[in-house]
């Protein structure tokens, strides 16, 4: 029988990721726009694992229905791991991320250190099951200047030293096969294989 799953976002990116790799595992994707009245709870977790989980959780608590979320963003080693958490809202949801990257380039200027990563967590949620998280990461370096206009946010200034560009030059498929996210949702989807 086919199991509808939740995914705790109205980003349109995200639930189609989401669904191309869920339904071939017998599910149906929706979308927290296709519900009435969505619910969006405050980021009030201390960490990404706690984030993604409240983010689901809301779901399946007002729902009913087996929910996933995922939390992710950008850690810096030199600035104590930020903006980590806060990555969307650092500087303000509104500014361009031409000026968040601009920014974190002068944060990062006269450090010795410019190490940074993305992590993302991913939960999923389900009427009286315990929340089961998946995480993983992507190792970088803050880069000198801003290129490339391949993916979004950070992706300009997350540079892969082992490949002279930045995440935002790279192809957007190759991203979706080795970024945070990709190898946190083949954690899940393991996990959902084998626990259908
Ligand atoms: P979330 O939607 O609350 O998980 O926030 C994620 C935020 O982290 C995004 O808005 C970006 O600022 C940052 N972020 C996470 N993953 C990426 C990525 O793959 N590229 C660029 N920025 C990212």
């Amino acid at each position: 029988m086919e199991k509808t799953i939740v995914v705790a976002s109205t980003n349109a990116g995200k639930i189609r990721e989401f669904r191309q790799m869920l339904e071939p595992e017998g599910y149906k994707v929706i979308s927290l726009a296709e519900l009435p009245d969505p619910v969006e709870p405050e980021e009030i977790g201390t960490t990404f694992q706690e984030n993604a989980v409240l983010k689901a959780k809301a779901v399946t608590d007002r729902y009913g229905l087996t929910a996933i979320a995922d939390d992710s963003g950008l850690c810096v080693a030199a600035l104590n791991e930020e903006p980590g958490i806060h990555s969307a809202r650092w500087m303000g949801h509104e500014t361009p991320y031409s000026i968040k990257n601009q920014k974190l380039i002068e944060l990062v200027r006269d450090a010795a250190d410019r190490t940074c990563h993305y992590a993302c967590a991913i939960a999923w949620t389900a009427p009286g099951k315990e929340p089961v998280v998946f995480f993983d990461t992507w190792y970088g370096e803050i880069a000198k200047e801003p290129r490339g206009e391949n993916g979004f946010g950070y992706d300009p200034i997350f540079y892969l030293p082992e490949r002279g560009i930045t995440s935002a030059e790279l192809d957007p498929e190759e991203k979706n096969r080795i970024s945070h996210r990709a190898k946190a949702l083949r954690k899940l989807e393991e996990w959902l294989h084998e626990n259908r």
